[in-house]
């Protein structure tokens, strides 16, 4: 006897209350057919209503009693579509990340309420100019003045939106229906995609010549994407052309007749880098950015949806483009931190479309100058394949970097932000009339404290993360809670100079007008681009050369490129190597390896100095050095020694409630279950106050789990899910739970 099967069926995928799925039983015949994302019909309500549904789930025992659960009818054959792959993603989306499958759906489909497609509708003439003409003469001007008007204009132009005749030439609906049906002018209605980029440079068309080592590459791709299909990386200096890759392999796809997305940071899309991928794939490729209103987002989705679009460009939300033919995903700047969702599903776009990818057959490809550990241990082990590009395409250079130790600028009285070498070539870069762009790294948000004579920073005995200075001069632990007393003197050289470290943008901008009154300053961070196109702004006045020095946070590092720029600073380099999360090792020095290629992109050699009071760490060598493998090296031996990802893995079970002990209550109760269940393959830490352990009145509490095996963490996940779901029943204080997988950021 072949055993049962019930299948979870979600009606409507629009509707709000349909996080939890009905149940059905699959008959026998449809034990083959029906597996997780299938579209069936069932009979749903009290009358049975035939209806259709997808199959989000299956098991072997029902949760209701049997006799009351109805049969599947039948599958719905032509199901392969695109809505269902996407319901597929969705469901294991949930499965990885914890949340609600509505959750997932919400993100992988698009939002289909409300914005419809804007109808554009347009007038012509039907009949000759001189036609028009006669017929406006014959009409009598006062009473038919809107006629004449109407026939008028449209004698002039070969097309006129209606708009333009009703608002602007003030002409009736009623005297413009009339003229149709006359015969004299004709009514057309389009569909129009609003298309994002308001420039449709398309006319003009650029094939870059691939140098061998480009070549390679791409032959490299396309052959795996016949074979294997494993993950392709590309390891390439800024500059050795990974673009031009990228394009090449996906026109090779989009010839058989395939597409491809394209994911960058938003941060770093430039335009220059859109109008590449415009002057090879025309009008058939599309962008999507957080500035597009719902509706253009969503026209975007529809295009792709008709097979109107090839290729589709964007942030990582574009994982999520219906493409029925799916061949290829690009993700540039794989390293960056903008890949992995803040919102629940806190999905990396890296793990999602590897599973797409798979999913749909596509190859994946991932590209960075300094890729993230995880990728290049993934390599390493042999489950992606890794090309390099070592040369810079054509003469470019790399910049000489010098680097600044501030301990021995304290040493020779210099108490300024500024290094003596960086501050006489400031002087020679305003001399020469040439741009300048200091940044400072802050990325650590919570104060850190170091000493400024030795550089010495307070750390953790128990996790080797920096403390952070909270008020009451008492220090944190954000990882296991361990608090100290804030020292009087520096612990290592007994010097008076230990204290949070505290320089803003904004302080920094001030330094700069005291020193150098006559230099022209504008600073770039959160402060100043709250306003829509504040950032543009900025960016067109430096790039104008209205200003000689920007200063600003790590974004003014990325994607930008200003020939006049030959200098580039970083104020303090090793900030954000003080905060409070294993990977700021890892960002602090491709930031500055980015920030280094800043540097002299013109004909000019570039200069960049990097101000640090830890010369000798391998991150500053490694980036001054412009040397990948030695930081990967140094790195990956740091993070085995002490157990962080990629050698383990972790989640983050994040509790928020108006009760701070109802929060710590059921975090407690979470990690006791799990210490019970899965104690023997998974370490559990916590439960901990967050770091910032209240906003808006709403406490938050953590408690994270490591273990060398994923399995183990989705079971934890599962445990603490299964924790709240109780609870919820019962009718408990409110306690809500995000489950964040391998954090790229501490709560
Ligand atoms: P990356 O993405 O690796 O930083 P890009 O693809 O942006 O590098 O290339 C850097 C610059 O060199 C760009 O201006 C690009 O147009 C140019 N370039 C790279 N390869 C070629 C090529 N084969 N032919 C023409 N120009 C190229
Ligand atoms: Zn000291
Ligand atoms: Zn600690």
């Amino acid at each position: 006897m072949s055993k049962e099967r019930f299948a979870l069926v979600i009606i409507d995928i629009s509707h709000e209350r349909l996080d939890r799925p009905f149940e059905y039983r699959v008959p026998e015949s449809l034990l083959d057919a029906v597996s997780e994302g299938a579209e069936v019909r069932i009979p749903f309500g009290k009358g049975n209503k035939e209806r259709r549904g997808y199959v989000v789930g299956l098991k072997d025992e029902p949760s209701f009693d049997r006799d009351k659960i109805k049969d599947i009818l039948g599958i719905v054959e032509s199901s392969v579509g695109i809505e269902s792959r996407m319901l597929r993603l969705a469901v294991w989306m949930k499965k990885r990340y914890g949340g609600t499958l509505v959750g997932a759906m919400r993100t992988v489909l698009p939002v289909k309420d409300k914005v419809k497609a804007k109808v554009y509708r347009c007038i012509s003439r039907k009949v000759s100019i001189e036609q028009l003409n006669e017929e406006a003469g014959r009409l009598n001007p006062v009473r038919f003045s809107a006629r004449i008007r109407l026939l008028k204009a449209v004698s002039e132009v070969e097309e006129m939106p209606l708009e333009f005749a009703t608002d602007k030439l003030n002409v009736s609906k009623a005297v413009i229906a009339t003229a149709v049906k006359q015969g004299l002018i004709s009514l057309r209605e389009d569909t129009e995609y609003r298309n994002p980029v308001a420039e449709k440079n398309t006319r003009y068309d650029r094939r870059a010549e691939l140098n061998d080592e480009q070549q390679a590459a791409v032959d490299a791709i396309l052959k795996e994407a016949e074979a294997e299909r494993k993950p392709v990386l590309i390891e390439g200096i800024t500059g050795s052309g990974k673009t031009e890759v990228y394009i090449e392999a996906i026109a090779k796809t989009v010839e058989s007749g395939k597409q491809a997305i394209v994911l960058i940071p938003e941060i770093a899309l430039t335009f220059q880098t859109l109008m590449r991928f415009y002057a090879r794939f025309k009008d058939r490729v599309s962008v999507l950015h957080s500035k597009l209103s719902e509706g253009e987002k969503y026209d975007q989705f529809v295009r792709a949806e008709k097979g109107e679009l090839d290729v589709i460009i964007g942030p990582r939300s574009a994982l999520f483009i219906p493409f029925n033919k799916l061949g290829m995903v690009v993700i540039d700047e794989e390293h960056e931190s903008s890949y992995k969702s803040q919102n629940m599903p806190k999905y990396h776009a890296r793990e999602v479309a590897e599973e797409l990818c798979r999913m749909s057959g596509a190859q994946l490809v991932l590209g960075s100058a300094t890729p993230s550990m995880e990728a290049s241990y993934n390599a390493e082990c042999g489950q992606y394949l890794k090309l390099k590009l070592n040369k810079r395409y054509g003469e470019a250079r790399l910049p000489k970097v010098t680097i600044a130790d501030m301990r021995e600028e304290l040493k020779a009285g210099n108490k300024s932000f500024f290094s003596r070498v960086l501050a006489e070539k400031i002087t020679e870069r305003l001399v020469k009339g040439e741009q300048i762009m200091l940044f400072i790294n802050r990325r650590g948000r919570a104060g850190f404290v170091s000493c400024r004579s030795c550089g010495h920073v307070i750390k953790c005995p128990h996790c080797d993360v920096s403390l952070s200075e909270h008020t009451g001069g008492r220090l944190l632990c954000h990882y296991c809670g361990y608090a100290a007393v804030m020292p009087k003197n520096c612990p290592e050289c007994s010097s008076k100079y230990i204290a949070g470290f505290r320089a803003g943008t904004e302080k920094i901008e001030e330094e700069i007008a005291k020193a150098y009154p006559s230099a022209r300053v504008i600073r770039m961070d959160g402060d100043t681009t709250k306003q829509k196109d504040a950032h543009e702004k900025i960016l067109q006045t430096f790039a104008a050369g209205d200003a000689d020095i920007m200063v600003g946070t790590q974004m003014i590092v990325k994607g930008h490129d200003f020939p006049n720029v030959t200098l580039v600073g970083a104020i303090a380099a090793d900030m954000s190597l003080n905060a409070a999360d294993y990977h700021a090792t890892e960002r602090t020095f491709s930031l500055l390896a980015q920030a280094a290629g800043r540097a002299g992109r013109g004909d000019r050699p570039g200069e960049v100095v990097i101000q640090t009071y830890k010369p000798e760490h391998y991150s500053i060598q490694a980036a001054a050095a412009q040397d990948y493998e030695y930081f990967y090296k140094m790195e990956k031996a740091f993070r085995e020694m002490a157990d962080y990802p990629p050698f383990t893995h972790m989640m983050a079970l994040q509790y928020f409630s108006a009760d701070q002990k109802a929060a710590f209550e059921r975090a407690e109760n979470a990690a006791s279950a799990i210490k019970d269940k899965a104690g023997d393959t998974a370490e559990v830490m916590g439960p901990f106050q967050a770091s910032i352990a209240k906003i808006r009145d709403i406490y938050r509490v953590v408690v994270y789990i490591r273990s060398r095996n994923e399995e183990a963490l989705t079971q934890a996940k599962d445990i603490a899910e299964k924790l709240q779901d109780e609870n919820r029943d019962s009718g408990k204080k409110e306690v809500t739970l995000q489950t964040d997988r391998d954090p790229v950021s501490t709560l």
